[in-house]
This record gives C-alpha cells, sequence and structure tokens, in this order.
C-alpha cells in the first residue's frame, strides 16, 4: 500500500518535499505554472499541521557541478512565494544547512546543479537527509529516476507520498485497470522510440489508437508510402513493422490526409492525400479529414488518453490538427487524460486546463507507469504491494 501523507500524523517537523518544479521560463517568467499550482495542496497539508518545509526540485538539465543561472528556481520561489501569499526563503546554498529565520518554508537552488545528484550519490543523500526529519515525495516526474534528493532519500528518511502523486497514481491507475469502454488513445509527438512500447501495450487495450507526429511518419514509411523528408526514425521501422503485423493493427487509425510544406519553407502548406506526398514534401500536421474523422472517434469514446502533439505545433497552421483535437476532448462527455511535456501547454495555451478530467504533471514517467513498468520510487514507497 502506498505509504501516503494524509494518513499519517505529522505535525511540527522539519519535512523535505520533492517536488517537481521543472517549468519553462523566459525571462525569469513562468511560462507554464502548471506543475506549481498542482504542488500547492501538499505544501497547504503541511503548513496547515505546523511543519517546516525544506521544498527540494530540479529544473532543466543544467551541466551537473556548475551553477548556471539559466536553471535557478529563483523565479518560482518568488511566483510560488505569491501564489501562496507566505514568505518562501529561497537558498543558493543549502547542502550544509539551512536557516529558517522567519519564515516556514525554504525552497533550495536546483538540485541537479550537486554534483552526485544524478548518480544518486549516496553521500550527497546523506547530507540531504540530515536537513530535515521526515520526507515527503511528490514529483510523479521523476518517479523512475533514481536520484539522490528523490529515490536516494527514500532509505535515508521516514518517507510519504504527497497528495499529487496519490491522484497521478490513481487516475493513471483507473485508466489502464479500469476504463469505461470505448477508451480511445492519441499516441503522437516526435519520436516513435519513445512511446513504441505504449503503443503495444495500449493496442490491446484501446477500441481505437489514433497516431500523428513522427510517429504516424515512421509508420507509413514502414507501410511503403512516400514519406518525403519528413521527421521519422530509421531505427524503429522494424519495430512499426512489428506493429503492422499485430494482430490488432486495424485499431490503430491511420490519417487520410496530411498537410505538407515544400521546399524547407512553412509558407504554403497543402493537404494533400497520403498517397500523393512527394520526395520533396514534409509532413507537418494532419489533414481536414483526418480531423474529421479522430473527431467523429472521440465523440464516441468514453474515455481517452492523449499524449503528444499530432503535429509541428510550434509554427502555425501546422498545430491546426492539435488544437482541433484538444478542443473535440475538451467538449465531449469522456472521462480524458493527458500526459506529456509538449502537450499540455497546448491545453493551457487553449485555456482548456478545466475542461480535461486529469491532466497528468509525468512525461516519461507517466508512459512507463501506463506501459506497466515498475517505477523505483513507487515501489519503495509501496505503491506495488
Ligand atoms: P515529452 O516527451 O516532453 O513529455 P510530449 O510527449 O508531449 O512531450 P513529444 O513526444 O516531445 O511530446 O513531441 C512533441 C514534439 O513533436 C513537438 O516539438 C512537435 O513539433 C513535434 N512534432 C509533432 N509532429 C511533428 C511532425 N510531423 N514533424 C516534425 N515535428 C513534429
Amino acid at each position: 500500500m502506498l505509504k501516503v501523507l494524509k494518513e499519517a500524523n505529522i505535525n511540527n517537523k522539519i519535512v523535505l518535499l520533492r517536488l517537481d518544479l521543472n517549468v519553462p521560463i523566459s525571462q525569469n517568467k513562468i511560462v507554464s505554472n502548471f506543475r506549481i499550482i498542482k504542488s500547492i495542496p501538499t505544501i497547504e497539508h503541511l503548513i496547515k499541521n505546523n511543519n517546516k518545509i525544506v521544498i527540494l526540485s530540479h529544473l532543466g538539465r543544467p551541466k551537473e557541478g556548475e551553477v548556471d543561472e539559466k536553471y535557478s528556481l529563483k523565479p518560482v520561489a518568488l511566483y510560488l512565494s505569491e501564489k501562496i501569499k507566505q514568505n518562501i526563503i529561497f537558498e543558493k546554498n543549502w547542502v550544509n544547512g539551512v536557516d529558517f529565520k522567519d519564515s516556514n518554508i525554504i525552497m533550495c537552488e536546483n538540485v541537479r546543479f550537486q554534483n552526485g545528484e544524478k548518480l544518486n550519490s549516496s553521500e550527497l543523500s546523506r547530507k540531504i537527509s540530515s536537513l530535515g526529519d521526515i520526507f515527503v515525495f511528490d514529483a510523479f516526474g521523476v518517479s523512475h529516476r533514481k536520484e539522490s534528493s528523490a529515490y536516494g532519500l527514500i532509505d535515508l528518511m521516514d518517507s510519504y507520498a504527497g497528495q499529487l502523486l496519490e491522484n497521478e497514481i490513481n487516475n493513471a491507475l483507473m485508466m489502464i485497470s479500469n476504463p469505461v469502454n470505448p477508451l480511445t488513445t492519441i499516441i503522437s509527438g516526435a519520436k516513435i522510440s519513445t512511446k513504441i512500447t505504449l503503443i503495444s501495450k495500449l493496442l490491446n487495450k484501446s477500441s481505437h489508437l489514433i497516431i500523428g507526429g513522427g510517429i504516424l511518419n515512421t509508420f507509413l514509411f514502414a507501410l511503403g508510402h512516400n514519406i518525403g523528408t519528413s521527421l521519422f526514425e530509421s531505427d524503429y521501422v522494424d519495430e512499426a513493422k512489428k506493429i503492422i503485423k499485430h494482430k490488432d493493427f486495424e485499431k490503430l487509425i491511420m490519417p487520410i490526409d496530411v498537410v505538407c510544406s515544400n521546399n524547407n519553407s512553412f509558407d504554403n502548406p497543402q493537404t494533400k492525400p497520403i498517397s500523393m506526398v512527394q520526395s520533396n514534401d514534409k509532413i507537418l500536421d494532419i489533414g481536414a479529414k483526418s480531423i474529421d474523422k479522430y473527431v467523429d472517434i472521440i465523440k464516441k469514446s468514453s474515455t481517452v488518453f492523449w499524449n503528444g502533439p499530432l503535429g509541428y505545433v510550434e509554427q502555425e497552421p501546422y498545430d491546426t490538427g492539435t488544437v482541433k483535437i484538444a478542443k473535440a476532448i475538451a467538449i465531449s462527455n469522456c472521462y480524458s487524460m493527458v500526459g506529456g511535456g509538449d502537450t499540455l501547454p497546448i491545453i493551457e495555451k487553449l485555456s482548456l486546463i478545466d475542461n480535461f478530467s486529469y491532466l497528468s504533471t509525468g512525461g516519461g514517467a507517466l508512459l512507463k507507469f501506463i506501459e506497466g513498468k515498475e517505477l523505483p520510487i513507487l515501489k519503495k514507497l509501496g505503491a506495488y504491494t
């Protein structure tokens, strides 16, 4: 059984709280506050019970052992402080000790600036563990990793799962074990390599599995279509061919038409049937007929799980397929779950956050959990017993 914070009686302690505050920041401004907002309930619960909190998080992928202001958590500390209306002390040098002064909350600078974090140095974990009495893990997005400020602390401290983690697990479990059928899964995005296992796993469970993005291109190539200069992964064509031979392959929904750019220019997008794609075309989105077909499937679904943009969303109008699919899910009555670092910002930008049943903070961790892999941190916290 998952050892959860809300069932433990934790008062008047110093709690080390590992969060995933890895949010996009541009010119010191938070571009997406989603992960911060989702972390607040556990912070408030701990404060309500008279605890002091030392917040630990990573941000981006800095070079370990070096301080790089580009990856500083300071803007996050300022933002969170405003949101929860509490003073937060931001500690740059924290690993050898922290001082709460007149505050109840300290946020430590990016844990990935510390030597040894990524390799789960036991020496670093030991130092971090001496900063508090109890450990609460609420960073679902790193559940699949073994790092000092998360996995490394669990054996050293009395450890609990926070509320965000509990919600993530409950929603993902509901989606995998007990979905209300018909279940439609939409697996798209840049690379098939990161999602191939997920596709094979979900093909069994889903009534329909919709694909798009670079993943679609790899399948089209494997099926013998000309994909011109489109993004695809040649190393995974054989894997795609295995799925093509899968007994449930007919559940994998292919588009009817695609939108292409030509000669490396984004101007002059052209919608064409898949069979008409030429050698100098680049497939960047699904076409209007495909959108209609996908929307129709979504309308008839009771559960939808979506991960990954269906096209090159950074450049208009190649975001059209993704935007229309997002809107179709948002207005449908189905239970909808979405995950993925590039998928969520689209929903945020469209102001549709409240129209989805569950938005996960996890990218890789969520996909691995849904694939049925045991995530090391969840295992240590008792999620599989
Ligand atoms: P993450 O893996 O970070 O959790 P995600 O699962 O939401 O994110 P990714 O798999 O990273 O999504 O894919 C998103 C990227 O794929 C976007 O940058 C998008 O532009 C790109 N992409 C999707 N379709 C295409 C295409 N046809 N051609 C080129 N790029 C594409």
